[in-house]
């Protein structure tokens, strides 16, 4: 088996196909079928419930296109590029670090001078036409917009959630009641101008995210639920060393993972890859070198699954430190920090500006008192050439050092303000969605294909099919369908073909369990129900199939039901 089975499986079943197909398609640009918008979602309910009901994350739901300073302000503008080299003949483009792969043992450590030097060295030319190579250079992935009419104002379109849940920190910490740590996520595109997309939607370059950031206590980056599950294992590939399965609590205590938090939600993310379907054996956590790591992170741990395609990121757990909230303050003047309580008050002293209301009286008459209290709230340290200057109604004045003193004060403060620090899980849903898809799929020696898909994340949970299209069969089975249907159950009704036909055609798409309506059931109201995994089947009442079904799929064996 290899991606090219998978892909044309989910052409011809309706998972995925190449968008605008019909005017010879966009490279990295992908539609969902119908069974692939139902499988994305369940994955995507598992994820979002794991997080909201599970962990208490909130969730939020921002614009996809944001204003120029947003990008400013992470870095994207500046820095989130790829390296690029062209054909100087046919003018194709290629990554230059995936041209480079196998002649160096991680290309993404290099710089673009390394990178022109080691493909020069090397003797590497255009892939598709043998032509000269340009030397490399920068490439930034986002694609550029304007948002109004005309001129306009620049914008770009999201090339990660993250930004919409930094920019909205006022509102989300107010909402958590001003406490540490909290958590928020957000399900939604995101759009990377990537060089030369392949591999199916490994790479696209519209994609779907699911990113969580917590906001922790930058001197405190413990999670409540650690304690709980500090003795799972975890199979960590450190930047430094041999691939090691390693407890949790112990990956932090010898200091492999930077804080408890990270480690927290890197075995978080672990157990939800498992439950959607990713083998665990196929699961390992890599460490990105110092010269690998994004503009933003001070650690960053990727979930790696093995793939056709080899070991291929699907999560990127990073720790963004004070980065993105420290630059939106710096842009913005916004006061993005969280107030961290002392156990006890302390006295301190502090400088304070004390306005000489005697002589501001005489000269700024009525707008002294006004010109005085914004005196009061000036903080001294911002004082430039010994004169302030201060807006007072829409006024700028300027008032001389002969108008104030600098005094020292003591007073009891109970708290500081500090700048929170960030965790991030960032999830490709494509990937996990393509990898569920290969983890999932067996192929017999006929070749009779079996998509072994958890239940939970099945686009079908049943089908229902009458033995013959006669005899009020195919009635009753209509039936059953619409009552499953209707209780909420994803379930197809079919009727064409031979019984074993459509068995295969249910096996293919991953439906865990098949109904068949016979003559015995318009004698004793029985069915068949037929497990996927075993091929094995009992009978059932047909008043017991709804809550048959919600029992398999909350993970009763199927063995159970022949009891
Ligand atoms: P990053 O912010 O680069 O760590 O990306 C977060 C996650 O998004 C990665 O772990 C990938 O699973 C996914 N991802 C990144 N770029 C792409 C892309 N071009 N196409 C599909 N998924 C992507």
């Amino acid at each position: 088996m290899d991606a090219s089975d998978i892909l044309a499986l989910c052409k011809r079943r309706g998972f995925i196909w190449p968008a605008f197909e019909i005017y010879g398609g966009v490279a990295g640009m992908y539609d969902y079928g119908p069974l692939g918008i139902a499988m994305k979602n369940n994955i995507i309910d598992i994820w979002r419930k794991a997080y909201t009901l599970g962990e208490g994350f909130i969730e939020i739901d921002g614009p996809t296109i944001g204003p120029e300073i947003v990008f400013k302000a992470s870095g994207h503008v500046d820095a989130f590029s790829d390296s690029i080299v062209s054909c100087t003949k046919c003018k194709e483009s290629f990554r230059a670090d995936h041209l480079a792969k196998g002649l160096h043992s991680n290309p993404d450590s290099l710089s673009n001078e390394e990178l022109s030097k080691l493909l020069r060295e090397n003797g590497v030319r255009c892939p598709e036409c043998g032509g000269d190579l340009t030397d490399v250079e920068d490439f930034n992935l986002m694609f550029k917009t304007t948002i109004g009419p005309g001129a306009g104002r620049v914008g770009y379109l999201r090339p990660e959630t993250a930004q919409g849940i930094f920019v909205d920190y006022l509102h989300l910490y107010r909402f958590v009641r001003e406490k540490l740590p909290f958590g928020v996520i957000q399900i939604g595109r995101g759009y990377r101008n990537e060089i030369s997309p392949r591999q199916g939607i490994i790479r696209l370059r519209e994609f779907n995210m699911m990113e969580a950031e917590l906001f922790v206590d930058p001197e405190n980056k413990s999670w409540p639920r650690f304690d709980k599950i500090k003795n799972e294992k975890m199979k960590l590939v450190p930047n430094n060393g041999d691939e090691i399965e390693i407890t949790v609590g112990e990956a932090v205590e010898r200091r492999m993972i930077g804080n408890a938090t990270l480690a927290y939600f890197m075995y978080f993310t672990q157990e939800f890859l498992k439950t959607v379907g990713i083998d665990p054996n196929r699961l390992r956590f890599r460490q990105h070198l110092q010269t690998e790591m994004a503009h933003y992170a001070s650690d960053c741990w990727d979930a790696e699954v093995l793939l056709s395609y080899g070991w291929t990121e699907v999560v990127g757990i990073a720790d963004r430190g004070c980065w993105d909230l420290s630059r939106h303050i710096e842009y913005s003047n916004a006061d993005l920090t969280a107030f961290k309580k002392y156990e006890e008050p302390v006295e301190i002293e502090r400088e304070v500006i004390k306005p000489k209301y005697e002589l501001l009286g005489p000269k700024f008459k009525g707008k002294s008192a006004k010109i005085g209290k914004a005196l009061e709230e000036i903080d001294p340290s911002k004082i430039k050439n010994g004169n302030i200057t201060i807006d007072v109604d829409g006024e700028k004045i300027t008032v001389g050092s002969e108008f104030f003193e600098i005094v020292r004060i003591k007073e009891k403060v109970t708290g500081r303000k500090i700048v929170p620090h960030v965790i991030e899980p960032s999830h490709g849903l494509d990937r996990i969605f393509y990898a569920c898809l290969e983890h999932a799929y067996t192929q017999k020696s006929d070749g009779y294909v079996v998509l072994r898909l958890k239940p939970a994340v099945a686009p079908i949970k049943v089908g229902v099919f009458p033995l013959m299209v006669k005899d009020g069969l195919d009635v009753r089975a209509a039936e059953i369908d619409e009552r499953i249907r209707m209780s909420g159950i994803a379930s197809y009704y079919d009727d064409s073909g031979s019984i074993g036909r459509r068995y295969a055609r249910m096996d293919e798409i991953g439906t865990p369990w098949c109904i068949t309506v016979d003559y015995e059931t318009l004698k004793d109201g029985t069915v068949t129900i037929r497990d996927r995994d075993t091929t094995r089947q009992v009978r059932i009442h047909q008043e017991r199939i709804i809550p048959t079904i919600n029992s398999l799929l909350c993970g009763t064996p199927f063995s159970a039901l022949e009891q």
